[in-house]
């Protein structure tokens, strides 16, 4: 039974018990893990944090073997990020991001780049003024990315042909579809080349990009989208994200769909 220390996001919290609470967090050294804090409810000044979901805490705990879930035996809280929960929109954009990572990291695999981008978007739409559209866009895009799990901006899914222009956008097919394949997804729409080239800066990056808010609607879009196909589970902060988004302006004449 081998002990560990490590910097820990809470991404989701339940209660156990009469007395104890279960976490899922995602670690700076081991990954996301599941731990049992107990009598964290019942006596809560023994420990340093209350561990409430999308803080940042340090924590010892037991590993096992014999379970998924781990004994977590101290946890302090290092930063309580409070701003996130002052501004609705800002609440929701980080909540969409743990709930993003709680769905797609699979449990006890090293990920520490994940874990600084997680930290990174988490800080940055604490800080006042920020802007949450932009840095929830940049963290779904170089997340799915880093996940292995970004859509498909340069080859056509069906047949692997390069897509220069007038590619078509199919979140169900996971990305692009050149003419010719269009068969694979009527519902396949014309998508802006800049757009393509935004996703392809946005995965590369560390840090949110500045970008026109004219391109955000669509790219919102396109990516509420992709999610919606991809993810095993629905994710509930997905909900009502795109309700402001409006169709790009389209390239072809193909499918005046909306
Ligand atoms: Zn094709």
């Amino acid at each position: 039974m081998g002990i560990h220390a490590a910097d820990a996001i809470v991404l989701r919290r339940y209660f156990y018990r009469e007395t104890s609470v279960v976490v899922s967090c995602l670690t700076d050294r081991y990954g996301k893990l599941k731990g049992l804090i107990k009598g964290l409810r019942q006596l809560p000044n023994r420990h340093r944090s209350a561990m409430e979901p999308m803080t940042v805490n340090r924590i010892v705990f037991y590993d096992t073997h014999t379970s998924q879930l781990h004994l977590i035996s101290q946890c302090e809280l290092l930063a309580p990020l409070a701003a996130l929960q002052q501004e609705l929109e800002v609440a929701r954009s980080a909540a969409l991001c743990v709930d993003l990572v709680d769905t797609v990291v699979p449990l006890n695999e090293p990920q520490p780049a994940v874990y600084r981008l997680l930290k990174s978007a988490l800080e940055h739409l604490a800080v006042a003024g920020s802007d949450p559209a932009m840095i929830r866009t940049h963290f779904i895009v170089r997340f799915l990315r880093l996940a292995g799990f970004q859509p498909q901006v340069d080859e056509c899914t069906g047949c692997g042909a390069m897509v220069h222009h007038a590619g078509y956008w199919s979140a169900q097919q996971g990305g692009l579809l050149c003419a010719n394949c269009l068969h694979e997804d009527p519902k396949a729409e014309p998508v802006l080349h800049s757009t393509l080239e935004t996703l392809e800066r946005l995965s590369e990056s560390d840090q949110p990009i500045a970008l026109d808010a004219h391109a955000l609607p669509g790219l919102r879009r396109r990516l509420d989208e992709f999610l919606r196909w991809r993810l095993d589970r629905p994710l509930k902060t997905l909900a009502g994200w795109t309700r402001d988004s409006r169709p790009e302006t389209r390239v072809a004449s193909h499918g005046s769909r909306v």
